[in-house]
């Protein structure tokens, strides 16, 4: 197979550095983009197979860029940040991530995370071929793609396997752990609030569609379910 590339858009340049070493040595190929200008046109040109993300930088913020590189693509993003608090600012705006990571990090774990999401990307879409078809909604795993009648929701990685779970078992009660472990592609663990805050995202952004948001019910003190 040919070497995985991994775009990386960091303007310290010895972090970018130490990225592309340690990713260079476990097989990778890799970009360096150092500033936010010109970087959603690179990623569209390039088609990395992952892009790790700073926040902060020239030109356009890395925020924006996430954002955009999800109009158009579902490659991987790793947002680096330098503040531990802003990860779940970051999960509540519903920017489209797969991972956030705290700087100062060791590579050594970002390699590891790369490799992890890389892997269950890679294993979803033989398991996921079929329209799922709920009332009105129509989740299509393969194209990475939702609509509720003929508007199309825009999800965030999270947010899309969180509703995919759910319409699973219409009706079933998925307790927020088992949303947490289907949802999240490196096994992480997250805080019942953060599974909170990414529902909370789902239901507004069906709710914005529909009117209403009667499709997901919180069951107190156990979790949720789609009806
Ligand atoms: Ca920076």
């Amino acid at each position: 197979m040919n070497a995985r590339h991994v775009i990386i858009v960091e303007d310290e340049d010895k972090i970018a550095q130490i990225l592309v070493n340690y990713l260079k040595q476990d097989g990778f190929k890799t970009s360096v983009i150092s500033d936010g200008y010109t970087a959603v046109e690179t990623i569209q040109l390039l088609q990395p197979d992952f892009v790790i993300l700073d926040l902060m930088l020239p030109g356009k913020d890395g925020l924006s860029i996430c954002r955009e590189v999800r109009q158009f693509s579902n490659v991987p993003i790793m947002i680096l940040t330098a503040k531990v608090d802003e990860v779940d600012r970051l999960i509540g705006l519903g920017i489209g991530a797969d991972d956030y990571v705290c700087k100062p990090f060791l590579p050594r774990e970002v390699v590891a995370r790369v490799r992890t999401i890389l892997r269950r990307v890679q294993q979803q879409p033989v398991k996921e071929k079929n329209i799922i078809e709920y009332r009105d909604i129509f989740l299509y795993p393969d194209r990475f793609q939702c609509s509720i009648g003929e508007v199309e929701l825009e999800l965030s990685p999270v947010e899309f396997r969180m509703l995919q779970t759910l319409l699973s078992h219409p009706g079933r009660v998925f307790s927020r752990d088992n949303l947490m472990h289907s949802s999240y592609l490196d096994d992480r663990i997250v805080s019942n609030r953060t599974i909170d805050s990414h529902i909370k995202n789902l239901r507004k952004k069906i709710n914005e569609v529909v009117g209403h948001d009667e499709f997901i019910h919180s069951i107190y003190g156990v979790g949720y379910k789609l009806e």
